[in-house]
């Protein structure tokens, strides 16, 4: 049955009950054909309602949700009882932009297992600028997951004025208009900035509310990592806000965190300012992993940007040219991670034996400063780390509130050495089954939202995010007494456990826990928001 057969279905059934309400005509029940029917689960269907139990079929990669008296005649039954049906998770925070490129990686199993069928990408400033090229690639070597993507800014500022920490000539800041503007015309869901690394934090304020005023136009969104995380929390909020009122357009904060244990409670204070934004009309989101560790590069977590500037070499020889202050900075950012002891590295690869340890375990056991740890490994290119830096009871109020997206900050991983953030295989099944169905931090209906309904309204998403006729069926199934993220720090290469089924576009990535290998994921492409920004 097609769709359009089906709503006629649906108006009979509207009008049958009508007439009911004053004669006995009984409800005639029908037989729909499908592709595939999934059968007797608990339905969430992404908008924050109640569970409740039925059927939904999936015909030409759609979605049809089937009345109680209606049978289907599948070609693929799934018996779903005891199963949760919901919509396909969509990573609004993602940074596969280079995985996805890659034919080891592109499958992102680590996401499709944790029940992802749609990632963004583009995030915190970085990823391909080419939105058209990007996605054009995409869509001929598929992927595990579709790809929706977002502008940029810090590779685009890069492209015009390479990372050096200067102001654009009025040349320059309208070559990035344009490339914004093509940007949005193939595709782009909106622009993102990454104001704590190079070269996305040379940018002013006005700077870059004039890039997203081209976004705005086009009827994208900002998201934002901010300037501060730690005790600059409300000021870097605030710039947030005002680049979305000047620009007109929604702001999204990335990652929504208080870092640092001199900052935690702050971010209760940033939600309150934002809700109060909100209140007055105003578009502003945010989104968070459900963990108590972040992850970045060693540099960003231990020098400001501008002791940044530029590239390998350059940080090199501000190292030989002005060692003690740059020491001194460095030793201060140690001194507030607990003495380097909440700082991991997670990859390195000049040194193996020092994955998974911390600074301060490293210096103790090489009988060395701890600063010299940090300025090796700075020399050497770098290291990704994991920073112990968040509060466990900040994580659970940001969770609790309804603008909260789930987001995993994370990228395509294969198995390996290296002891990345859990985050990259857990983050899902993490907020559903720790979080919500142990912890009771938030119904799982809410939960389910999170990481559905509100991810494809934050982002004027369509056809995707809901259990509803007609969607395309981007559909995950997973077992609620099974369901467990297992990936843990000190062992982060870990499928997550009770994802039963995954279909992407209607085709079947994850079938009974096993990924089937299917590439079926497509590039998104923005069509234009539905709403003015400030109207919602
Ligand atoms: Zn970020």
């Amino acid at each position: 049955m097609n769709r359009l057969s089906n709503v006629a279905k649906r108006f009979t059934v509207i009008v049958v009950f009508a007439l009911s309400l004053f004669t006995t005509v009984p409800v005639l029940a029908e037989q729909i054909e499908a592709d595939i029917a999934l059968v007797g689960g608990q339905i969430i269907d992404g908008t924050g309602s109640p569970m409740r139990t039925g059927d939904v079929a999936i015909t030409n990669g759609k979605i049809i949700v089937v009345d109680r008296d209606d049978t289907i005649d599948a070609t693929w039954t799934i018996d779903c009882s005891g199963l949760i049906v919901c919509p396909g998770f969509i990573d609004l925070h993602n940074h596969s932009d280079g995985e996805v490129e890659k034919r080891e990686t592109r499958a992102a199993v680590n996401y499709v297992t944790q029940g992802c069928t749609t990632m963004v990408t583009g995030n915190c400033g970085s990823g391909p600028v080419d939105v058209g090229a990007y996605y054009r690639k995409i869509d001929e070597q598929g992927a595990g997951t579709n790809i929706a993507h977002l502008i940029p800014q810090g590779n685009l500022r890069k492209k015009v004025l390479d990372s050096e920490r200067i102001e654009p000539t009025d040349a320059q800041l309208d070559e990035m208009r344009k490339l914004a503007d093509q940007g949005m015309r193939d595709g782009a869901w909106g622009m993102s900035t990454g104001l704590i690394y190079v070269p996305s934090s040379f940018a002013t304020t006005e700077e870059i509310t004039e890039i997203a005023k081209v976004v705005s136009k086009h009827g994208g969104i900002y998201a934002s990592h901010i300037r501060g995380e730690g005790t600059q929390l409300l000021e870097s909020i605030d710039e947030a806000l005002r680049i979305g009122r000047d620009a007109d357009l929604p702001v999204h904060i990335s990652h929504f965190k208080s870092s640092g244990r001199e900052s935690w409670g702050l971010v209760r204070q940033a939600a309150r300012i934002i809700a109060e934004q909100r209140e007055a009309g105003r578009t502003i989101t945010a989104d968070q992993y459900p963990y108590i560790a972040s992850s970045t590069s060693l540099g960003a977590t231990v020098l400001p940007s501008w002791a940044r500037e530029g590239d390998r070499n350059d940080l090199r020889k501000r190292l030989d040219e002005e060692g003690d202050r740059m020491r001194a900075l460095i030793a201060d950012r140690i001194a507030k991670a607990d003495d380097g002891k909440a700082i991991r590295i997670a990859t390195y690869r000049p040194n193996a034996a020092w994955v998974g340890k911390d600074l301060a375990a490293i210096a103790e056991s090489e009988d060395r400063p701890i600063v010299d740890v940090a300025v090796e490994i700075l020399r050497a290119g770098g290291a990704s780390v994991v920073k112990f830096a968040i509060s466990e009871e900040d994580v659970r109020h940001i969770m609790a509130i309804d603008w909260v997206a789930t987001a995993s900050d994370g990228g395509a991983k294969l198995p390996g050495g290296t002891k990345p953030h859990p985050r990259n295989y857990g983050t899902f099944p993490r907020k559903l089954a720790y979080y919500s169905l142990q912890e009771n931090v938030i119904p799982i209906e809410q939960a389910v939202r999170s990481m559905t309904g509100l991810p494809a309204e934050i982002l004027s998403m369509q056809d995707r995010g809901l259990i509803r006729d007609g969607m395309v069926a981007d559909i995950t199934v997973f077992d609620p007494l099974t369901l467990r993220d297992t990936a843990t720090f000190d062992e982060p290469h870990q499928y997550a456990d009770g994802i039963q089924y995954v279909f992407v576009n209607g085709q079947p990535a994850l079938v009974e826990g096993e990924f089937t290998g299917t590439l079926a994921g497509k590039a998104l492409r923005f069509k234009g928001a539905n709403m003015h920004a400030n109207s919602k």
